[in-house]
């Protein structure tokens, strides 16, 4: 089995980049490209030759640096067949399902559309990782900009089916602004309070809140959370169906 290893690296303003290196082959693959310059000198830095880009989705905050990249690696580019359009230099077109080969690693395309209509997530279950764009952040999730909330809640409930200990990698930190709107929602949720002290203690010293696990998310992430009795209560929607509690919190996310 192929131990990947993997490095995170902060880029632009608030996204971060992520590289994926299988050390038995030496291919790496890098998640999204959002800055050129940044890629480049993280691939530099670690002594790593990039073989592929896997697009979560179009939003130029994730494939600004797709052609200056492949023009100077010569990499593959693989993103989501239903936004390839907008992809800028995209090679190879997946769908759900699909797998994927980073050296001797397998990823698994799993759709999860909602923040952009194409938007996919890769899951490496060999390895326990799972990258996951814009689509789940830590304590938060994406906002539904190409999508409604059946939509989005059906994309979650694929990332929260996956073993609860995955590691789960985040187009973005935003963390700690998701835990103050996380504790308006369930305040009375200890592992989320646990959450919030921790973030804050680790964005003081800047210090990344990611990657989380899907254990984690499932404990603190309001998101995922709709069925939790006391989230209910404080919304007013006992019983509702979980996909409009969703949106509900989404609603209310939005106007914080
Ligand atoms: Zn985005
Ligand atoms: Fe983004």
């Amino acid at each position: 089995m192929t131990r990947l290893e993997v490095h995170q690296f902060p880029t632009r303003s608030d996204n971060y980049g992520v590289l994926v290196h299988d050390p038995a082959s030496g291919s790496t693959a890098a998640i999204d490209a959002p800055d050129a310059d940044e890629l480049l000198a993280a691939l530099h830095e670690k002594g790593w030759k990039l073989s592929h880009i896997l697009t979560t989705h179009h939003h130029q905050d994730h494939t600004a640096g797709n052609t200056a990249v492949k023009r100077a690696t010569g990499c593959t580019i693989i993103g989501p067949a239903k936004e390839a359009h907008s992809i800028p230099g995209i090679d190879v077109k997946v769908s759900e399902g699909d797998t994927i080969e980073v050296g001797g690693a397998k990823a698994r395309v799993i759709e999860t559309p909602g923040h952009t209509r194409g938007h996919v997530s890769y899951h490496f279950p060999d390895n326990d990782l799972v990258f996951v764009g814009d689509t789940l952040f830590s304590v938060g999730c994406g906002r539904l900009l190409e999508g409604d909330a059946k939509t989005m809640w059906s994309s979650l409930q694929k990332l929260a089916a996956l073993p609860p200990e995955t590691n789960l990698y985040c187009g973005h930190e935003y963390t700690d602004a998701n835990c103050r709107f996380a504790l308006t929602v369930e305040p009375e949720n200890d592992a989320l309070r646990a959450r919030a002290a921790e973030v804050a203690k680790l964005a003081d010293r800047g210090e990344p809140a990611l990657p989380t696990t899907v254990a984690q998310e499932l404990d603190t992430n309001p998101f995922l959370r709709p069925s939790s009795p006391a989230i209910q209560k404080r919304l007013g929607m006992e019983g509702r169906p979980l996909q409009d509690i969703f949106g509900e919190i989404r609603r209310r996310k939005d106007r914080f």
